[in-house]
């Protein structure tokens, strides 16, 4: 080849390089909607792996609150942690057996059996005979089986479903589903009743839960609740539940209300803090999801119900500037206007993702530093996808959101619930506090929970996961099953849980009748609004401290806040009152600000 050639080709490539590289860039409209002059973010997102959460970090307050005694730190005890904060039970961990016995009510986790030594056992036989309580969730040997009127554990991974001997308020409560069948299910241990009450039994007919009161109360629980509870906010409970969404799947709502009811029972001067905002019985979430054409403008009347009732919303929005499989392009300048109108009616912008995709869980997670308008992720059909990772999906939707609108953008939920093992900490990485990424009947309860880095149970990350309750996607349609939905939501309020109410803006009615109907239905008993305002008072109640203690023989609460102002949060004292009564006082505090008060 002479040189003039290769100069000419030479010549040929760099163009060619340029023209396409300039195509890419300024992309068919009809395909890729560029907005003007928007690039980025610059910056990149960092994933970092948060230090494993340890025992002795939980070894904190009074002598009051329920004491977990760890014997094994390896155990699921981070279960305990995320689900007795969210219901508001106050613990503590200890792997030091004194310290557990100083405090009335004692949990020993995972195992008492072959753990402990004989003058430890001794010491918590003692400990029950003196009024205290002691829930063990395995027993035998060790020379306690008279002490538990129960004994010699049988393991079993067969066992699907857990019944209390008396019935509770719904079917769903009486009971529990308790287990996967397959693979990856649970052991469970079933005891052998001697002189103990049987207070719950499997669906083999053995003794699942029992009480033997010696001066005070010795029980058993062959069910590890702190593994089945970490088992479903870690998202892999979905084996257990017996529906996917719209049911009431309440097994570890229940099991952990046992053990507080075990906790005010035996503690001399028990509280607990209220997971509904103060006189309300239950929180709903109102979030919508634009994920279509036509849900960007019809948007503006659930809004308009919203703010005619003084509420807020959630609108999730896709930003969809890629036309693929899915959908056209329905995010660019004429829907941007449409999007601040929701935000000048105080409504919230949350991010529904990019692409939308049902297989966003399988994206790989990006190296964080994905920028529009070059991130162009593309569905290709319904189980395939190219180009899109979890961080561009998080980073990009944030920044034309913000970039766009100047909306303050701290909530995402993915397309069609897909949920990356890595979203936890993508979601801290990329600036998100909230997401709601699971049905909550996968979880096996109603509350919202911190979430863990890959969705495992060593690290806690810092945002919180607020599963769906109710959707409009499964038959028959959202309006005629409004009476389902309403019971729904009073089952959950008996624990004063949350219902998050996911619905498509795809059509303006019957659906907006169904939200204006459950607006009056719950109005006033229910606090309502939006996933930012209902997160931002989870979080500061969260990161709130109480401690009950007896300073010069009165009974003293102190309480201090986080980082976040505290507002209308409950601190419920059971037998504060006069004569023992129950007794409720609502907090309000600065953001760090301390407070005491003597109770009696
Ligand atoms: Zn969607």
């Amino acid at each position: 080849m002479n040189r003039g050639l290769l100069a000419l080709a030479l010549l040929l490539s760099v163009f060619g390089g340029w023209w396409a590289y300039r195509a890419y860039r300024a992309p068919d409209p009809e395909k890729v909607y560029v907005f003007k002059g928007f690039e980025g973010p610059s910056h990149v997102s960092r994933v970092v792996r948060p230090p494993a959460a340890t025992v002795p970090q939980f070894d904190i307050g009074g002598d009051h609150r329920l004491a977990v005694l760890v014997t094994d730190p390896t155990s699921g005890w981070l279960g305990f942690v995320r689900g007795f904060r969210a219901r508001g039970v106050p613990f503590m961990l200890t792997e030091d057996p004194a310290v557990a016995l100083r405090h009335r009510v004692v949990l020993v986790y995972p195992r008492i059996s072959g753990r402990l030594p004989p003058a430890t056992l001794q010491a918590l036989a003692a400990h029950v005979r003196s009024g205290g309580t002691l829930l063990a969730f395995d027993q035998q040997g060790g020379g306690l089986e008279d002490m538990f009127g129960a004994g010699d554990g049988i393991a079993s991974r067969a066992r699907r479903t857990l019944t209390w001997a008396t019935p509770r308020g719904d079917p769903r409560e009486t009971t529990l589903s308790i287990n996967a069948s397959g693979e990856d299910n649970m052991d469970t241990i079933g005891f052998l009743a001697g002189k103990a009450e049987v207070l719950a039994a499997y669906d083999d007919g053995v003794p699942a839960v029992t009480c033997r009161r010696v001066v005070g109360r010795a029980c058993l629980m062959g069910v590890d609740i702190a593994a089945l509870a970490e088992r479903g906010m870690n998202g892999r409970g979905e084996a257990i539940s017996r529906d996917y969404v719209n049911g009431y799947e309440p097994s570890v709502d229940i099991l952990f209300a046992w053990i507080r009811d075990l906790y005010v029972q035996g503690e001399t001067m028990p509280w607990l803090i209220s997971p509904a905002p103060s006189g309300r019985d239950v929180s709903i979430i109102l979030t919508h999801d634009i994920d279509f054409t036509r849900s960007v403008v019809n948007a503006k009347a659930y809004a308009d119900l919203l703010r005619a009732n003084g509420l807020s919303g959630t609108f999730f929005m896709q930003t969809k500037y890629v036309k693929d499989w899915n959908d056209d392009i329905f995010f660019n300048a004429r829907t941007v206007p449409l999007l601040r109108g929701l935000l000048a009616e105080g409504m919230e912008l949350g991010s529904h993702s990019v692409a939308h995709s049902r297989v966003f869980k399988a994206f790989p997670l990006g190296d964080g530093r994905e920028a529009y308008p070059d991130y162009r992720p593309f569905v290709i059909d319904r189980t395939h996808a190219r180009g899109g990772t979890v961080l561009g999906e998080l980073r990009v939707s944030r920044f034309l959101l913000r970039k766009a609108t100047g909306a303050d953008v701290v909530s995402f939920r993915p397309g069609h619930l897909s949920y990356p093992p890595a979203l936890p900490q993508a979601l801290a990485a990329t600036g998100y506090l909230y997401s709601s990424a699971l049905p909550a009947e996968s979880t096996l309860g109603y509350f919202p929970f911190q979430t863990t880095y890959d969705r495992a149970d060593a690290a806690l990350e810092p945002e919180y996961q607020f599963p769906v309750a109710i959707e409009d996607e499964q038959a028959p349609p959202l309006q005629d099953r409004f009476d389902a939905a309403d019971a729904l939501i009073a089952d959950i309020a008996r624990e004063h849980g949350v219902a998050v109410i996911l619905i498509h803006p795809d059509v303006v009615q019957p659906k907006l009748g169904f939200e204006a109907r459950l607006i009056a239905a719950w109005r006033g008993r229910a606090w309502m609004g939006s996933l930012r305002d209902f997160g931002a008072w989870w979080a500061a109640r969260d990161a709130l401290d109480v401690d009950v203690a007896q300073q010069g023989g009165k009974w003293v609460l102190s309480a201090r806040a986080g980082d976040k102002a505290v507002r209308e949060v409950d601190v419920i004292l059971p037998k504060g009152g006069a004569h023992g009564a129950a007794r409720t006082m609502t907090l309000n505090l600065a953001p760090g600000q301390a407070t005491t008060q003597v109770l009696n």
